[in-house]
């Protein structure tokens, strides 16, 4: 199966090397075109546009930093809408709202092609080891047939239903995720504030129920307040909160925690840290 990439970011181009290693021929296109060098070198042919990215593939994926990005890439003369043939793939990996990947949705089917959210949990370090979690909806048939694609790039794969729902799951996991790391951080600025030994702090949250694999990756980044390797830039985190709130708004649910994480988010950001590891969130957090 000849498939198209679009979007060699962080996520990215570590999802394409895997589906590379697999054996699949990929047609490739980033925007900083250098992105592309590892790739190539590896096999994969670099086009000049998304559109033509669609035109050599039978299916694409995209993976862009957010709705603004999707629309880039998708719409217009050289987006991958115009390159799609009757029958192709699209799947849109991008964290996302439900209104552009419903868009993206009608979109394909204008063109007879069918289509996917499969937007993913887990970072830079899954995305390597082809360890995501990947949730999937919109055309049952497209899953079935991209089902091997899947477990290259993630070890836990579901189908979520109609096109929106993996778009709703993925808001509401992040949103979890942003709340957990902000409560790690105030407890951290509370355990050095008052002397403790944040090393045996983090011993005893590993030691009970608040376990968790991100307490442990960011836990000694956090406690040096160093520069931290970026993961998962914290401009994105931001705007999974700020698309979680607009979901719950949608649905009519007050969400005051979130809210609360996001303007720190907010703050962190006119801090100039958008780029930086969502990690430096503890940076705004604290003394
Ligand atoms: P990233 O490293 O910032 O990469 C974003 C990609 O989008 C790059 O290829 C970038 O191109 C492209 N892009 C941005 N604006 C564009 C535009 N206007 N036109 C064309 N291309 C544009 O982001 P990432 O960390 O890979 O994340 C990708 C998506 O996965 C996001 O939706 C994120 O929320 C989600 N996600 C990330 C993680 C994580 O830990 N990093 C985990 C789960 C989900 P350039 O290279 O030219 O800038």
């Amino acid at each position: 199966m000849k498939i198209g990439f679009v979007g060699l970011g962080i996520m990215g181009s570590a999802m394409a090397a895997n589906l590379q290693k697999a054996g699949y021929q990929l047609a490739i296109w980033n925007r900083a075109p250098e992105k592309c060098a590892p790739l190539v070198a590896g096999g994969a042919t670099q086009v000049s546009s998304p559109r033509a990215v669609a035109e050599s593939s039978e299916v694409v994926i995209s993976m862009m930093s957010n709705p603004a990005a999707v629309a880039a890439v998708r719409d217009g003369d050289n987006g991958i809408i115009a390159g799609l043939a009757t029958g192709a793939g699209y799947i849109d990996m991008s964290t996302v709202d439900v209104q552009t990947t419903q868009l993206s949705a009608r979109l394909a089917k204008t063109r007879g092609a069918l289509f996917l959210e499969a937007p993913v949990a887990g970072s830079r370090k899954p995305a390597e080891d082809g360890t995501l979690t990947i949730m999937a909806a919109g055309d049952r048939l497209l899953y079935d047939t991209v089902l091997p694609l899947f477990n290259r790039m993630g070890k836990k794969v579901l189908f979520a239903g109609e096109a929106g729902s993996a778009a709703r799951m993925k808001l509401a996991n992040n949103l979890v995720m942003g709340g957990m790391l902000v409560a790690f951080c105030e407890g951290m600025a509370l355990a050095a504030k008052v002397g403790l030994d944040l090393a045996q702090f983090q011993e005893v949250l590993d030691a009970g129920a608040m376990s968790n694999p991100m307490f442990r990756t960011k836990g000694s980044m956090i406690a040096q307040q160093g520069d931290f390797p970026v993961a998962f830039p914290l401009k994105h985190m931001q705007k999974d909160l700020r698309l979680a709130l607009q979901l719950a708004e949608d649905a009519g649910l007050p969400l005051f925690t979130t809210a609360t994480v996001n303007e720190l988010f907010k703050k962190a950001l006119a801090a100039g840290l958008g780029d930086s590891d969502f990690a430096a969130i503890s940076r705004v957090i604290g003394g």
